[in-house]
């Protein structure tokens, strides 16, 4: 145990063991905020406080949800794979199939992630004959999710205007298609479960009594709902404990409905006494975090903190000016080439950006250059072209009355069913109200005859697959569905097929890592619906060329939560960052100072900030001035590098401006052994007693024996202290 304990400093391992209360941890970049939330975990299971299932931890994203499930099981001997910890997305979806027929929902429900969801509104739009420039499809996206964010179903909507009417009636003509389709958006899976809790009495205080503890990362990125959805949770009889860790200077998603003033609510509501704040930064060296501190303190209306470091000043910061975009990527080449010579791991090196059209010219250098690398986010895998239309076909066969799903193969690979017959059979469907799927049989004529044959290849698919592992079953809907023969006859076919190979493999991976029983779950294809909605889940958060060592490329939103020893951060322009849609804007500079405050703290050793006098965006060449953010560093802390002489000089490459110091790349320390139990006096480490006059508490450690035992414990708002036992008078709660 107290190994578990042994490398916090003191307000860390005072908000790691703090006693069963509502906390808030404040904290800036780098300062273990996460660290402590994993290890609180740890220890409250280690020092028999309460079981696993009773814990409820949010992650922002699926990846540091893996991350934390990976540290839990290193640190813990148990399985952890039953633990509900992942995104608010990620738990709502858990929710709502346990309980699909409470919360109205079809077993197999499907998940639209947001490009499906357009399409669904783009037809929508189509089925209503409704003029899409009166009414662009993203616009009422973003209006139908803001509504949806803000816990408003279309009855609760305040429309004063006409044109704020039509949009609700539109909201709710969207809401019935997708309860005829059996498909759920983001948005949805999260109003739909906290509906579900709210009306569901019996369901609320089962998971009330449940989850004991509620942890929650990145929470200045919550949203209302989220927040309604945590409090309503909590709000058991005893309530649960809301452990929130989360820092004002990286909320970054404001314009998600993400909303800072969820900590202050948090604060008030939930009397929360215990309110910790920790500054020592573990992860930069110092002249990084110097620049962290500087550039964020242009900000006004901060909560207020300041971070600082036991590590030495470090490199300096390298800041390159380059003629154009091109010279910058290959000069980021050529360091990251010097720094993978100086025994860096590519993996250890991350390559960020504001805007995703920034990654190609960057992916383009790396390529030329044979240098691995993934993209986090962008290009991703499950959104390619065909990897949809070979989920569309698998959510066939899970859900026939899928409609995105329906619409986007009817007619792929090309089976003579022309615009006409869809339309025709469009307008059936909204005649008698059921799914494209379930009209066909109403149809007569050629479109009937065609369409019926489609709907045949389904139901053979579904017949034909029902006892199949699901690996095999993939790779037959490829092969029955006429997809490989499509791609294999495409001039360009070659890595579309190898990408729907990669599927297969997704779907190996999936069953291994779920432990499912494949044989047991294939007859229902309730496998399938887990694997797929794994798939919309996950979009994004995996590129392929798995377990290879490579540099990693994302946006600086992606990079949230993050760390790399090294930090390539390019186009510090103007327009480009800070974006030119929020220059005009307090707020909007302010979130964009936030940004690049997330991502100069993503670095441990190095970072190196680039901008381009000249560069290429959405075909255009652009002139750009250097962003404001690189003004906001103190010179001190950087060393300019001058810019080579224009064109010609590529060759000669950008290398010898300094000589990277040797070992600057330390191996990591392994993670801790497995904590023991410890007893003192009758009482053990974990143990909640009460003091007379600090009152509640956990023992934290103990040493000595006898007369002279003593023990650590914290007493949350009233701190740790060190007592006595026999004078301590300490009872067990
Ligand atoms: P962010 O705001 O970027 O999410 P964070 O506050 O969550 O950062 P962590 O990621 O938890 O910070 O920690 C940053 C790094 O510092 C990690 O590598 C972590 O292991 C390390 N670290 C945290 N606390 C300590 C400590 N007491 N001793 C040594 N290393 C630590
Ligand atoms: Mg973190």
């Amino acid at each position: 145990m107290s190994d578990l304990l042994a490398n916090l400093n003191d307000p860390q391992l005072q908000a790691v063991t703090l006693p069963p209360q509502h906390a808030l941890i404040l904290a800036g970049a780098g300062s273990g905020k996460t660290r402590v939330l994993t290890t609180r975990i740890a220890w409250l299971i280690s020092s028999g406080q309460c079981d696993p299932a009773a814990i409820l931890a949010v992650t922002f994203t699926n990846k540091a949800a893996k991350e934390m499930l990976a540290r839990l099981s290193t640190m813990l001997p148990i399985n952890t794979r039953g633990m509900w910890i992942g995104t608010f997305h990620g738990l709502c979806n858990r929710l709502l199939r346990a309980h699909h027929r409470d919360a109205g929902l079809a077993q197999l429900f499907q998940i639209l992630d947001s490009a499906d969801q357009l399409a669904a509104i783009k037809r929508l739009l189509k089925t209503l004959n409704i003029d899409d420039e009166k009414f662009p499809p993203r616009e009422l996206q973003h209006f139908i999710n803001a509504q949806k964010e803000a816990g408003l179903r279309p009855d609760a909507v305040e429309a004063w205007d006409d044109y704020t009417r039509r949009r609700v009636e539109l909201y709710r003509e969207y809401e019935g298609q997708c309860q005829r389709e059996s498909v759920v958006d983001f948005a949805e899976l999260l109003l739909r479960s906290y509906e579900l809790l709210e009306r569901n009495e019996p369901l609320r205080r089962h998971y009330q009594r449940r989850f004991r503890h509620i942890l929650v990362d990145e929470f200045q990125d919550t949203n209302r709902l989220q927040y309604r959805w945590l409090k309503l949770l909590a709000g058991g009889d005893p309530p649960a404990c809301l452990f929130c860790v989360g820092d004002d200077d990286q909320s970054i998603y404001r314009f998600r409905g993400a909303e800072v003033g969820n900590m202050r609510d948090f604060e008030r509501e939930f009397h929360v006494a215990n309110v910790i704040r920790l500054e020592q930064n573990y992860r930069s060296h110092g002249n990084i975090l110097d620049a962290a501190n500087a550039i964020i303190r242009h900000n006004a209306g901060r909560l207020g903190k300041n971070l600082w470091t036991e590590q030495g000043a470090g490199e300096p910061i390298r800041v390159f000016e380059a003629f154009s975009d091109a010279d910058e990527a290959r000069w980021i080449v050529e360091e990251v080439q010097q720094l993978v010579r100086d025994g860096a791991l590519r993996s250890d090196i991350a390559l960020l950006y504001r805007s995703n059209a920034q990654s190609r010219v960057l992916e383009h250098a790396l390529f030329s250059a044979g240098i691995p690398y993934r993209v986090y986010g962008g290009l991703r895998f499950f959104e390619r072209q065909e990897i949809k239309h070979a989920l569309a076909y698998l959510r066939l066969i899970a859900n026939p009355d899928d409609d995105t799903a329906f619409a986007r193969v009817v007619n792929f690979p090309t089976r003579g069913i022309g615009a006409r017959s869809i339309e025709v059979l469009q307008d059936a469907a909204r005649t008698y109200n059921t799914s494209l799927y379930a009209t066909v049989p109403h149809l007569t004529g050629k479109p009937g005859t065609t369409l019926a044959q489609f709907v045949r290849l389904i139901e053979d698919l579904r017949r034909e697959t029902a006892r199949l592992p699901l690996p095999e079953l993939v790779d037959h809907v490829l092969e029955r569905s006429g997809l490989r023969d499509h791609y294999k006859a495409e001039k360009e076919g070659r890595e579309r097929l190898e990408n729907l190979d990669e599927l297969i493999g997704a779907a190996a991976n999936f069953v291994a890592e779920s432990q499912a029983d494949p044989e047991a779950l294939a007859a229902d294809h309730a496998l399938l619906a887990d694997f797929l909605a794994h798939a919309s889940l996950e979009a994004g958060e995996h590129q392929a060329e798995q377990g290879m060592d490579a540099v990693q490329l994302m946006t600086v939103h992606a990079a949230k939560g993050l760390e790399f020893d090294a930090v390539f951060l390019s186009g510090l322009e103007e327009g480009l960052f800070p974006h030119e849609n929020s220059i005009l804007e307090a707020e909007g500079l302010e979130e964009e100072r936030r940004l690049m405050y997330v991502a100069v703290t993503r670095a441990r050793k190095r970072l190196y900030l680039s901008f381009a006098q000249s560069r290429m965006l959405h075909g255009q060449a652009r002139y750009n001035l250097r962003s404001r953010f690189l003004e906001e560093i103190p010179e001190p802390l950087t060393r300019w590098l001058t810019p080579p002489k224009p064109r010609g000089n590529a060759a000669t490459g950008f290398g010898g401006y300094y000589e990277p110091p040797r070992g600057a790349f330390a191996t990591r320390p392994a993670a801790p052994a497995v904590p023991s139990r410890r007893e003192e006096g009758g009482l053990h480490i974990g143990q909640l007693v009460s003091h007379a006059r600090f009152g509640q508490g956990v023992i934290v450690a103990a040493e000595g024996s006898g007369a002279n035992a003593c023990v650590q414990v914290n007493f949350g708002a009233s701190g740790i202290k060190w007592l006595k036992l026999a004078v301590a008078k300490l009872e067990p709660c």
